[in-house]
């Protein structure tokens, strides 16, 4: 019996076995969670995921590009029909262009700015409304930001934009939930290894300068998002909502 035995998820934005939701899927796994996914429509993603997924039982894994408002309302319908409720959600989805990321900040286009907050912000927001009538009981919603949001880190420009609107998304959102004992909280993660990562220049020495600001003095393990992901979907953090906590070896708390 583990925390999460009987209760269903969702997870959107498993890419592959580096995504920050597989290590969240993991955790939720080795605490008896019942766990659907979603991929990108195209067959590459679908067969990465499949492969992941698969051995572990998966029921519902669909395609959904969060752009689509048909694609997201197909997946939660299939989430009533397949679990009947929805006791959680992940949602660790973000894209940008990265052309447009190698770019100044100031000379992102009018397209490239709507497409990355469409698919990195507003995207929680369209899950969210779908999700909630299946919470019939409360649930609880994760999603991943990074510190960017909050100050500068040069290169990631607009993703630094996207993770602001999506933090205080998660503000409004307790707001509008919590009438529903539905909580959303978000995770600001240490910069990881993984495909989207690689769309940010300079990453590397992102990293390099985490090590030696954060206070623990390394990067953070892809476990360790997903035990603070454990708490923020489990009852451990009942009088939580609207927060968004940060896992990152202490690195935001130091100025120099
Ligand atoms: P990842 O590439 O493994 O995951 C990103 C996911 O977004 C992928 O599964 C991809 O399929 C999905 N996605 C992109 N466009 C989509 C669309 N139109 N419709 C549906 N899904 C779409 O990389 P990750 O690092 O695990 O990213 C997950 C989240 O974590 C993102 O929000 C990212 O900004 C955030 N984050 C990452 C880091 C890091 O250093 N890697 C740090 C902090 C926050």
């Amino acid at each position: 019996m583990g925390v999460f035995t009987s209760k269903t998820g969702l997870v959107m934005g498993v890419a592959n076995d580096r995504s920050i939701a597989w290590a969240i899927s993991e955790a939720l796994y080795q605490q008896g969670a019942e766990l659907g996914f979603t991929h990108l429509p195209s067959p590459s993603s679908q067969r990465r995921v499949r492969r992941l997924v698969e051995p572990r039982g998966a029921r519902l894994i669909l395609p959904c590009d969060v752009q689509s408002d048909a694609d997201v309302a197909r997946v939660f319908d299939a989430v009533r029909e397949t679990y009947g409720k929805l006791d959680f959600l992940v949602h660790s989805i973000a894209f940008a262009p990265p052309q447009e990321l190698r770019n100044p900040y100031l000379q992102m286009s009018r397209e490239g700015w709507h497409l990355a907050m469409d698919i990195s912000a507003y995207s929680l927001l369209a899950a969210c409304r779908a999700a909630a009538p299946l919470m019939t009981a409360g649930g609880a919603i994760v999603t991943i930001s990074y510190y960017g949001g909050e100050k500068v880190i040069p290169g990631y420009n607009v993703m630094g934009v996207c993770k602001a609107a999506l933090e205080h998304s998660v503000r409004y959102l307790a707001w509008d939930l919590g009438q529903q004992k539905i909580r959303i909280n978000a995770i600001s993660a240490g910069p990881m290894r993984t495909l989207s990562a690689a769309g940010i220049s300079g990453f590397d020495r992102i990293r390099d300068h985490f090590t030696q600001k954060a206070p623990l003095g390394r990067n953070v393990e892809p476990s360790e998002l997903g035990t603070t992901a454990l708490y923020l979907l489990s009852d451990q953090s009942d009088g939580v909502t609207g927060e968004t906590i940060h896992v990152d070896c202490g690195f935001s708390v130091v100025g120099i």
